[in-house]
């Protein structure tokens, strides 16, 4: 539990707390009570995006407030259906007894919010759920608004995560998917299914490539991204006309290398171990730099150190509070230019 320190006014507030709670938080000022990318029973959670690190227990929500692509992106791998729901745009306004709660772009995935609440007493707490301040090809970057306390992830908060240019990293992988066709091979990119497969496809789309989904948990997050607007066109591994595309040269995005081999092999049938050998696999993330150098390119739907540094500064918050493996090491940078900050822990 931590606590805000006295208003710039000197007048004394109610103690903010915030808890770590399954994989997300509880987060308590005044009468105010709200799960944030959690669900605890008989609580209003603000679910921030669809992935699985951020939406623990939420069968135990009373009511959920989301963005219809949070909602539509849940709801393409799972056949849950939240009953009591608020559906917000970015830019709106959600009122509740003594807190307004208004939906920002977060830039990570199809609908990803962060959510300013702003308590009667006019403190502005931001919560950024995952967020990458870059713009990339799907997902327009998050914008900073001025907040009292900031909540903000610190996935790649640590020194030796600062990504190239986006433009850079997009080269390279348009470059490396040329040279391996041009050299019979199978160019394989492994991305998670919801966001970044959508981001490759686009990517690889417009670069002339043809692209094949590798695992069918891509293709049903990818028809939600064609009916909120995205275009994507790409073949699938489940196509009769497979070895064709293949023999054509086409690159693979797939988010289980093990499911994409599986789907394969029972595809082609004994022509299988001809296409295996000539793939060539990537990951497109940013672990591929720091200290765990995976091969691939950083492609990251977070924002890097600089970024989130950057961010936070321009919030100017009083106080900050860091969540995710490095937010020990994020709330030590964020201290030594100048913002209050802890790890929430
Ligand atoms: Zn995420």
């Amino acid at each position: 539990m931590f606590e805000a320190g006295l208003r710039e006014d000197g007048h004394c507030m109610p103690t903010i707390s915030l808890k770590k709670s399954g994989t997300g938080f509880r987060l308590k000022y005044g009468d105010v009570d709200l799960a944030l990318d959690t669900g605890i029973r008989g609580m209003t959670t603000l679910l921030s995006h669809s992935h699985s690190d951020h939406i623990g227990n939420l069968k135990n929500a009373s009511h959920i407030i989301a963005t219809k692509g949070t909602i539509d992106t849940w709801q393409a791998r799972r056949p849950d259906n939240f009953r009591n729901k608020t559906v917000i745009k970015h830019g709106d306004m959600f009122g509740q007894i003594g807190v307004n709660i208004t939906a920002l772009n977060a830039g990570h995935v199809l609908g990803s919010t962060m959510f300013l609440l702003e308590f009667d007493d006019d403190l502005k707490v931001l919560y950024t759920g995952d967020f990458n301040n870059v713009d990339s090809l799907i997902h327009a970057a998050a914008k900073p608004v001025a907040a009292d306390v900031l909540i903000t992830e610190a996935t790649y908060g640590s020194p030796q995560w600062i990504f190239p240019e986006r433009k850079s990293i997009y080269e390279n992988i348009l470059e490396t998917a040329s040279k391996l066709l041009n050299e019979d091979r199978i160019p394989l990119f492994h991305a998670y299914s919801l966001g970044k497969s959508q981001e490759a496809i686009a990517l690889l789309q417009n670069g002339g490539f043809k692209v094949i989904t590798g695992n069918t948990s891509i293709d049903k997050v990818s028809s939600v991204y064609k009916r909120h607007g995205v275009d994507l066109r790409n073949f699938t591994i489940h196509d009769t006309n497979l070895a064709k595309t293949l023999d054509e040269g086409a690159v693979i995005v797939s988010s289980s290398y093990r499911h994409t081999i599986k789907n394969m092999k029972r595809n082609l049938g004994e022509a299988f171990n001809r296409y295996e050998t000539k793939i060539e696999y990537f990951n497109l993330s940013g672990w591929t730099i720091g200290k765990f150098r995976e091969k691939g390119f950083p492609l990251s739907a977070h924002s890097d150190f600089k970024g989130l540094l950057d961010f936070a500064e321009k919030v100017k918050p009083r106080i900050a509070y860091c969540f995710t493996d490095n937010g020990r090491t994020l709330s030590k940078h964020l201290s030594d230019i100048g913002i209050n900050a802890v790890p929430i822990e």
